[in-house]
């Protein structure tokens, strides 16, 4: 079965090639201060106070989507960075030691220095370990959210203790920028910010219909503008041009899987090395993973211009990988049904814990509740030692006859 190529991948590489030129220029010309931002750190204070800003989890996924990540690791390991720590972390500093890079392509010898470092700590410690490197290496500032972290609720208590730390970074963050934050400045960029979200949900929410317009797969890749570019105009205006395809899809009934039987939800990280691999093989299973975790985590639904700071506080608590079991099993039963899946898999990734949920009992427990079959699968976000193409595909093969045999409608007795 063949999967259906969108047309606006011509306007998101247009995108995104335009965004690592402006950073470029910053690089070569010094025209703006250079700020690293965790995939969601306060990017909003750092625009509006006129940053470039670079993401260096972007930066470890091109890493790993180029597969370039198992040459450059072993630098880090070198240095005392474990094999079994986040494999960006150890891609990204490897390849800063090797003075390699994907984003060669845009013109870069390396990845761009910093004039400061802001994490949050609501996904990891690894991303304040990964900053403190480059804290050392340049001798520049690392600010930072220590975020409270396995929230059975977000309360008001959590969002102000977010929301004091990212106010008390304003001052400092000020001194590097040589400017003043403008207080309509910050809420022009949430307010690009949250559009940019509700676009990007609009398009993910597509996928509800049958057949799904838009796969996992494809989601992984065009979710760069809203990694790298929230806040900015850029990113709101590319996805119009998605939605608008994803929409005339819908309408036309072409789904991005031909002749789709299965429906999956993708819990986890991406394996980036065999993304393409994964797509093909389910296509051929007549299969579309139309809902994940990771591509819903760049939704923002709390974010509201008339209140920037604490709404950028709760937005980032309200996140699914903030989470204790409990919402998160919430979560995850609420798409399985609202999205019609008919099988869960859970990607167990073995250098990042805090995005993988198979280790305590989720995947059987989701099952039984919800009378849908999931599977695991033993892999890592970069690391491919950690993962094994030929076991990978014989556990989704059967899985997927699996699934054909829970359907009476799809030839199988529905038996369990
Ligand atoms: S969440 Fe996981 S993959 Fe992301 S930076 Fe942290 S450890 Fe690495």
């Amino acid at each position: 079965m063949a999967r259906a190529e969108l047309q606006s991948t011509a306007a998101l590489k247009g995108t995104m090639a335009a965004h690592f030129e402006s950073l470029r220029q910053a690089v070569g010309e010094r025209h703006a201060p250079i700020a690293w931002c965790t995939s969601v750190g306060p990017v909003e204070i750092l625009r509006a106070l006129g940053f470039c800003v670079f993401f260096p989890e972007n930066h470890g996924a091109m890493l790993g989507a180029a597969r370039k990540a198992n040459d450059t690791m072993p630098r880090a390991h070198a240095l005392g960075y474990s094999p079994d720590i986040c494999s960006y972390l150890t891609s990204d500093i490897g390849a800063y030691l090797s003075r390699e890079t994907p984003l060669a392509a845009f013109g870069f010898e390396t990845v761009p220095r910093a004039d400061v470092l802001v994490f949050n700590t609501n996904q990891c410690r690894d991303v304040r370990d990964w900053f403190e490197f480059y804290g050392r290496e340049w001798h520049v500032p690392v600010l930072g959210v220590r975020s409270p972290r396995a929230l059975e609720h977000v309360t008001d208590g959590d969002v102000d203790a977010v929301a004091w730390q990212i106010e008390a970074m304003v001052e400092p963050l000020e001194g590097i920028a040589g400017r003043r934050l403008d207080a309509s400045a910050l809420e022009a960029t949430v307010r690009l910010s949250r559009e940019c979200s509700d676009l990007w949900k609009a398009c993910l929410e597509s996928a509800t219909h049958r057949p799904a317009p838009i796969t996992f797969f494809d989601a992984a890749i065009h979710m760069g503008p809203a990694v790298v570019l929230r806040g900015a105009p850029e990113a709101p205006a590319y996805y119009k041009t998605l939605l608008a395809e994803l929409r005339a899809r819908v309408k036309a009934g072409v789904g991005a899987v031909e002749g789709e039987q299965f429906r999956l939800y993708w819990e986890g990280m991406p394996i980036w090395g065999k993304l393409r691999m994964f797509s093909t093989l389910l296509a051929d299973l007549s299969t579309a993973v139309v809902v994940s975790t990771y591509c819903n985590s760049w939704i923002f639904d709390a974010l509201d211009a008339a209140d920037p700071i604490r709404s950028m506080a709760r937005a980032s608590l309200e996140l699914f990988i903030v989470g204790s079991e409990e919402p998160k099993e919430r979560y995850i039963r609420e798409h399985v049904e609202r999205f019609g899946v008919d099988g869960i898999l859970f990607h167990d990734c073995r250098t990042c814990p805090n995005n993988s949920n198979a280790r305590y009992g989720m995947p059987r427990r989701l099952s039984s509740a919800l009378g849908v079959p999931a599977l695991v699968l033993d892999g890592d976000v970069n690391d491919l030692r950690c993962f094994s193409e030929e076991q990978s595909k014989t556990s989704v093969e059967g899985f997927i006859e699996q699934l054909a045999d829970f359907r009476p409608a799809a030839g199988g007795t529905g038996r369990r």
